[in-house]
């Protein structure tokens, strides 16, 4: 039987706990040396990319075949916050009431657990496959991805037929995420004395009047799994003092986009609104990007994800969803265009917090719902 038995992965999703991969410092390659020890001692091709001190990636892959499927998470994990405010050590991975409690159990230890457990049971059984499955553990999501992009730098993504991130899903199946788009505003007015303000330009009140604009001006799009994009005006920070028309502001936009939604239109909408500000205003105003990633979302109709949906469906579980939080999806998808589903163990609620805990059940059962869609569709006959 090519079942994975709880005894065959939570161990791991315990060990790997043991680790701390917290993220900063995000030193990784300890954890990282771990996995490949007990891959490559059965055989499985490994390889590290330490793409920088003390960070690194790990590669591995079974079988052969032209094409891919890669199975993707990464291994750093938040800080653990007040250590005396969690009932069971964060770094032991201590197990409890079927819970396997510690920071990284959700985000997302147990579903790296799972592959490893998957490709160790293909070697043990001996699987011939038609298609390639490789392993790619990142370091650096939780902390500007750095991990991923560096993974980009290798042939990993190369002729991939579809990418699974197993980020906790409570083993709902996305297959959209939001992107980011952030920029900053800045206002520029003239300062004068406050009891004469018609001698400066506010630039505070420019500003107000630019948000209001803006608000208006940029769509709020919908999407059928993410729901609609949103804007958030977080950070606003201008002037000096009470008697005193300021000649300064600057307000941030967080803008969450759904894929739909097209960076260079967003952009001509702010530089429209902007340059007619220009014309009629007193005050100047410039936008500046400050980071931006983008939205995903995959084909729905591939064979791996009507595979899973067929087998959720048995369990009674199946439900098809969108993320709005980032994953490393975000990089390693737009260069191919590679259809994935982003898909794991774990509730929502667990996500960086104190306590955090993962269900065993859950892990072994997102191992085998992997496991036997890879067998059922590429087993060679
Ligand atoms: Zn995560």
């Amino acid at each position: 039987m090519n079942e994975i038995k709880e005894i065959e992965v939570i161990p791991i999703l315990q060990k790997l706990i043991q680790f701390k991969t917290v993220n900063p410092p995000g030193k990784t390659i300890d954890a990282i040396n771990y996995v490949k020890k007990i891959l490559s001692k059965k055989g499985i091709l490994c390889e590290i990319q330490e793409y920088s001190e003390d960070r690194a990636n790990l590669f591995a892959e079974y079988g052969s075949g032209e094409e891919s499927i890669v199975l993707c998470g990464h291994i750093d994990v938040v800080p653990a916050g007040d250590k005396k405010k969690w009932a069971f050590d964060p770094f032991e991975g201590i197990e409890h009431n079927g819970r396997i409690y510690g920071r990284g159990a959700t985000d997302m230890k147990g579903a790296i657990a799972s592959y490893i457990a998957i490709l160790l049971k293909l070697k043990e059984k001996n699987v011939k496959l038609t298609k390639k499955i490789k392993l790619l553990i990142t370091s650096d999501e939780e902390v500007g991805m750095g991990g991923a992009k560096a993974a980009l730098n290798t042939d990993i993504m190369e002729s991939t037929h579809f990418l699974i991130i197993g980020e906790p899903t409570e083993l709902k199946l996305s297959i959209a995420q939001k992107g980011v788009y952030w920029a900053k505003i800045k206002v520029f007015g003239k300062s004068a004395h406050g009891s004469t303000p018609e001698l400066g330009v506010n630039a505070i009140e420019k500003a107000a009047e630019l948000i209001a604009k803006i608000k208006t001006t940029i769509p709020s799009t919908k999407h059928p799994l993410l729901n609609h994009s949103t804007l958030n005006i977080g950070k606003i920070s201008g002037g000096t003092s009470f008697n005193v028309v300021p000649e300064y502001c600057e307000f941030t936009l967080d803008y969450r986009v759904v894929p739909s939604v097209n960076y260079n239109e967003i952009r001509e909408k702010i530089n429209r609104i902007l340059k007619l500000f220009n014309s009629k205003e007193d005050a100047q105003a410039k936008f500046e990007e400050v980071h931006i990633i983008p939205p995903i979302e995959s084909n729905s109709e591939i064979a791996f994800l009507g595979k899973l949906k067929e087998k959720l469906k048995k369990k009674g579980i199946l439900e098809i969803v969108g993320v709005t939080y980032g994953t490393d999806g975000a990089v390693l998808v737009p260069p191919n265009n590679t259809d994935f589903v982003i898909f794991g163990p774990g509730r929502l609620d667990q996500l960086h917090v104190t306590d955090e805990y993962t269900l065993k059940d859950e892990v072994v059962t997102y191992s085998n719902l992997l496991l036997e869609t890879i067998i059922e569709l590429f087993e060679e006959e």
